[in-house]
């Protein structure tokens, strides 16, 4: 019985560290275009400011809400992305790692 108690407690503080997680992904700050990562990535929160002769690959259309890495859904004004872990990217935005949605 003992045993089964202690599972229970266990679950309950895994699933809470799950959730705290997952809600700074979703309330962390937006990445800010001055940011060291940002600037290494060409990241712009206007994907029509990317600089296109820096970026070529840059096509339009191409943003971070449709891109594989985005953690936000499609239709999120923002989202988390795991290359600027604990914040949050714009779903107009863009970066130079952009990957297509599968
Ligand atoms: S990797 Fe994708 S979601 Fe992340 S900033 Fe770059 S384009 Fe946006």
């Amino acid at each position: 019985m003992s045993n089964r108690r202690e599972f229970f407690v266990q679950l309950s503080v895994g699933a809470g560290v799950v959730f705290a997680s997952a809600g700074a992904m979703a309330n962390g700050p937006m990445v800010a275009e001055s940011d060291a990562q940002a600037g290494a990535l060409g990241y712009k929160a206007d994907a029509s400011k990317v600089d296109k002769t820096k970026f070529p690959k840059y096509a339009a259309g191409q943003n971070c809400a449709g891109c594989a890495l985005y953690q936000g859904k499609a239709s999120d004004a923002a989202g988390g992305c795991p290359l600027f872990a604990g914040k949050q990217v714009a779903g107009k935005g863009w970066c130079s790692a952009w990957a297509k949605k599968a």
